[in-house]
């Protein structure tokens, strides 16, 4: 294994149908297999911020030690990742102002206990969802009928696009703290059992039934709100996050509508959807994980030398069965990928069960070639 290695250029050999991969210090490793998991994709939002000055983070994942303890922290964000860099700014005793802004203004829900209950579904079933005529439209009412026998309330389309964006209409203080203590209580909450059973049940048919337009706006419309309800928080960052906002330190708002950089350095100015102004000298975008293979140099140059090409929903196309490369080629490229580069193809690539099964199908690809042992070893040269 070798480690703090990044690959800056892969190149394929024709004559020996060999790939060549480039480290950065210039050495070459070759193989006959090659399988891409370069995780994530970056955040593609606030791009126009990047390099603008030094207390704007691209992204949390850098070095975050030099930001001073008690400066006031905007967090582009309320996902995940937005959770993640306050616990990370909090482990470096940071005890300045913090603020996730984000359009929703909301947090992820939060897992709930482990639990035995299963749902059985009576609209989001496979002969509903196998029609040749579904829709986005179709889609969202099975969701909203399925969701309705589930909390036993009636919830048109409409109410339940409005509870996953609004989070039932409280702040995200109060609706936190209130979930705190009821997941506290070891209580079930029926609709998490219901849409947990959705991500291997339902999304997997949807991926291959609804046609490209209405699979675009599934996955920009429902997709993100749903991934905050069913990709929940845990009960312990939970209570870490409502104590930050108890004690005043982090706020949640929505926007941002603006961000203003002041001339002389140092300072941002951000409005708020409801024209809050805010002024604090750090950013750090923790959108998340972005889509566009164009923000990665080691995919883009492959797509430019046409070894592989973007997915029109993202991240890198693959054939959905064998998850090879460049899949009008088939699988003489000899190239594989996996995990959440491949989100195009398929939207449970989020979660890391996904990944161990991808992982498996490639493995059974490459273990057909195992005869051949001798070019498979890969060769690490300078
Ligand atoms: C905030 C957050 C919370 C999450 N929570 C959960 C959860 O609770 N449960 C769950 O199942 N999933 C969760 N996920 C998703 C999960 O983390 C990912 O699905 C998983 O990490 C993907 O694994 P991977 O090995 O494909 O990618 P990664 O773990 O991202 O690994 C990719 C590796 O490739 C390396 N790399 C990239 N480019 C190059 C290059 N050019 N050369 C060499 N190396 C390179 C990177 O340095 C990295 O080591 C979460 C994700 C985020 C962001």
């Amino acid at each position: 294994m070798l480690t703090d290695t990044e690959i800056t250029q892969i190149v394929r050999e024709e004559k020996t149908t060999t790939w060549q991969l480039t480290t950065q210090s210039a050495n070459k490793i070759y193989s006959k297999n090659m399988i891409l998991a370069l995780g994530h994709l970056p955040s593609d939002k606030y791009l126009e911020l990047k390099n603008e000055t030094p207390t704007f983070y691209e992204s949390p994942w850098k070095d975050l030690s030099s930001i001073q303890s008690d400066s006031s922290v905007a967090i582009l964000g309320s996902g995940l990742t937005a959770i993640d860099t306050a616990k990370l700014l909090a482990a470096q005793h940071h005890v300045g102002k913090l603020f996730f802004i984000s359009p929703s203004a909301q947090l992820p829900r939060i897992k709930g206990p482990a639990t035995t209950s299963t749902y059985s579904f009576q609209y989001l079933t496979p002969s509903n969802l196998t029609t040749n005529l579904l829709t986005y439209d179709h889609v969202m009412q099975l969701f909203a009928d399925e969701m309705s026998r589930a909390t036993g309330t009636s919830l048109s389309v409409d109410d339940l696009l409005k509870i996953v964006k609004s989070g039932e209409g409280k702040d995200a203080h109060t609706l936190l703290s209130e979930e705190v203590k009821l997941v506290d209580s070891g209580q079930v909450r029926q609709w998490q059992v219901a849409l947990s059973a959705t991500f291997y049940n339902v999304l997997p048919i949807l991926t291959q039934q609804l046609g490209e337009e209405d699979q675009k706006k599934f996955r920009s419309i429902f997709f993100p709100l749903y991934l905050k309800w069913i990709a929940g928080m845990t009960l312990g960052n939970a209570k870490e996050i409502v104590s930050m906002m108890d004690s005043g330190q982090l706020t949640v708002l929505s926007g941002p509508k603006c961000i203003l950089a002041d001339e002389k350095g140092g300072i941002y100015h951000l409005t708020t959807h409801d024209d809050q102004t805010l002024s604090v000298s750090t950013i750090i975008n923790a959108t998340g994980t972005g889509h566009s293979i164009h923000q990665n140099a080691l995919l883009s140059q492959m797509e430019k030398d046409g070894y592989l090409s973007a997915h029109p929903l993202g991240g890198i196309a693959i054939a959905s069965d064998s998850l090879v490369i460049s899949p009008s080629h088939g699988e003489q490229t000899h190239c594989w990928a996996l995990g959440p580069t491949t989100f195009g193809s398929n939207p449970l690539v989020y979660a890391t069960e996904t990944s161990a099964m991808d992982a498996a199908k490639i493995a059974a690809h490459v273990l057909k070639d195992l005869t051949h042992v001798e070019s498979n070893t890969p060769v690490l040269t300078k």
